[in-house]
């Protein structure tokens, strides 16, 4: 039988219902996982998106585009083909694509995370018999903290700044995981600053229902900004421009999965590394996939021949899937775009020489724990 999903110039699509999953160029009909770039992109003549994500995917899309809307778990008919969206936890309205036909279920995941996350809904295991997986971080050396580890690190970094008259900045991306930090440091601290990328996200998800702490826009002219006490969160972009000159002295820590390896925070010279991701780390993945069920995996986004190996060895039929982003598994590769979830800021990536290499000879010994 015809496969359900397959990719072609535009990106993943759906022959039999004639849409497109998360299309990298314009096409009739797009189903929109999430709001981040590299995953939603102007043009489309009409988008499909998760209910809590309309808000976000606006922001992005500009006014005028068309979005319709379904409502997480809700079933609609596309030429005959049954789809649904379910949370994958990545950031405000993140969703899984679960799409149904002839008696086969094909889930395309978008990003996820497994991880607790207060601004938005928990991933939700969907059973299918196909499962196209991303695997940013698909290598055993990619294991996170848990939330309270990372929200108590946080706090701490920031009480010792804020004591010594220092700015603590933390740059995160715009979407998603600016406001996750907001959310989980404690504002009794100090102010929480943010810059005004960060801003407009904030006023989107709040305008969703999600609730943050208060959060100051940086005012225009300002000079010393939350004089020595407060957090600011800003996108990596702000790195080596004047911006960060507002706040005096500052300790400057980066928040990312790709923190797991200390060389890239030293190379980068932060001050702090911060491993948070939106992403799932490598065991994540492994329940992700586990709990889906399927048979049969296509994985994408990341790591996906190490992946896709190590899926094999235990037993699935699995590949990666050939896409655009298919052997672009080092994250120097990730993050051509400002606010790609996981990029280090410009030039900054690790390289994929020494530690990756570790770290993809480690899947092997990872498989038979
Ligand atoms: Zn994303």
């Amino acid at each position: 039988m015809q496969d359900l999903v397959e990719v072609t110039e535009a990106g993943l699509y759906c022959r039999r219902g004639d849409f497109f999953v998360d299309p990298w160029r314009p096409v009739p009909r797009a189903v929109i996982t999430h709001a981040h770039a590299d995953h939603a992109r102007r043009g489309s003549a009409r988008y499909l998106c998760a209910s809590p994500g309309k808000l976000v995917l606006r922001s992005r899309m500009g006014g005028q585009a068309p979005i319709d809307v379904v409502r997480y778990g809700e079933t609609i008919l596309i030429n005959g083909v049954r789809v649904s969206l379910h949370p994958a936890g990545h950031v405000l309205g993140s969703a899984q694509v679960r799409l149904e036909h002839g008696g086969t279920t094909w889930v395309v995941t978008g990003d996820y995370k497994l991880e607790r996350d207060p601004t938005c809904a928990p991933f939700e295991p969907v059973r299918c018999d196909v499962l196209v997986t991303e695997s940013t971080f698909g290598l055993p050396v990619y294991r996170w903290p848990s939330s309270e580890v990372i929200a108590a690190d946080l706090d701490r970094w920031w009480r010792e700044n804020r004591d010594a008259g220092r700015t603590s900045v933390v740059l995160a991306y715009a979407l998603g995981k600016a406001q996750r930090l907001a959310a989980v440091v404690d504002p009794s601290i100090g102010p929480i600053v943010a810059h005004g990328a960060v801003m407009t996200m904030v006023e989107a998800y709040r305008a969703s229902g999600v609730r943050l702490p208060p959060i100051d826009r940086v005012p225009p002219r300002a000079r010393r900004v939350g004089g020595g006490r407060a957090l600011v969160i800003a996108p990596p972009s702000v790195l080596g421009g004047s911006w960060l000159r507002l706040f005096g002295e500052a300790s400057v820590a980066m928040a990312s999965g790709w923190m797991t390896l200390r060389g890239v925070r030293r190379r980068r010279g932060f001050a702090r590394g911060f491993v948070v991701s939106d992403h799932a780390d490598f065991p994540g993945l492994l329940a992700a996939i586990e709990a889906s069920g399927a048979r049969r995996v296509l994985v994408t986004h990341g790591f996906a021949d190490p992946l896709a190996r190590l899926l094999r060895e235990r037993g699935l039929d699995a590949a990666p899937l050939a896409t655009r982003f298919t052997g672009e598994a080092s994250p120097d590769a990730v993050g051509v775009e400002d606010d790609d979830p996981e990029a280090p800021a410009s030039g900054t990536a690790p390289s994929p020489g020494a530690d990756a290499d570790a770290a993809a000879a480690g899947i092997r010994g990872a498989a038979v724990e």
